[in-house]
């Protein structure tokens, strides 16, 4: 027998994943989902009533920047902003894939939960919106998806009423409880998976609070949802 080995003509990019918590085996990263808008307050300060249907966007998989438990990880600032926002948000972790998933057995489709950051070039995204284009250059940049260890969903608490919130320097910057998402994790997985198929390996950022700000070169984030994982970056120059 003949084992035919495909070979490249460049080295192919690295497969991303990120730590799983109670195992040394990692999660391996296939698409990243974002909900947009699925808080009512931050829907409001960003100009919207917060009763408009889910809607989504994604960001490349190696945007991801995975932190292990207990370390601080590390984001560039990015080129062509001057307002660089957080947007603290809980991460769903896809186990089994499926299109057509109803809400209500949408749960079982959940590999585990971890917290992250949807960080936004806010100007360059307001552009976007301002000539009604796509928002890419805004969210889907190099280390604009901060993300801590997974919790399997078993070791994950009640996320459903878990309180979510963020420290910028040890100051509160937003805080907010997942019972407030306009489309919970059940609504929006049948949303999307009515959209595409949803595999294993899926991210979906499922949404910000209102309280969104800037960051400069230098500060800590501190990000927290209960039950899950602390997610702790400083930004640097
Ligand atoms: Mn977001």
């Amino acid at each position: 027998m003949t084992l035919t080995m495909t070979t490249y003509v460049l080295p192919p990019a690295p497969q991303v994943s990120v730590p799983v918590v109670g195992t040394t085996e990692r999660f391996p990263v296939r698409r990243v989902y974002c909900v947009g808008r699925n808080y009512e307050e931050h829907a409001k300060e960003m100009g919207f009533t917060g009763r408009e249907p889910p809607f989504f966007f994604f960001k490349p998989a190696d945007a991801v920047v995975p932190v292990n438990a207990g370390e601080t990880g590390h984001i560039a600032y990015p080129s062509l902003t001057n307002n660089l926002h957080h947007e603290i948000e809980l991460v769903v972790a896809i186990g089994k894939g499926g299109k057509n998933i109803q809400a209500a057995d949408a749960l079982s489709h959940v590999y585990g939960y971890a917290v992250g950051l949807d960080m936004t070039r806010r100007d360059l995204q307001n552009e976007m919106k301002k000539q009604g284009r796509p928002w890419e250059i805004g969210k889907s940049f190099e280390e604009s998806a901060p993300i801590g260890p997974i919790t399997p969903a078993a070791q994950a608490g009640d996320i459903a009423n878990a309180s979510i919130w963020v420290q910028v320097n040890g100051q509160d910057r937003q805080r907010s409880n997942m019972s407030k998402l306009i489309w919970n994790i059940g609504e929006f997985i049948e949303y999307m998976s009515a959209a595409w198929e949803l595999q294993p390996g899926d991210l979906i950022y499922s949404g910000t609070p209102e309280g969104v700000a800037a960051v400069v070169v230098g500060d800590t984030l501190v990000g927290g949802v209960d039950g899950l994982e602390t997610l702790r970056v400083t930004v640097t120059g």
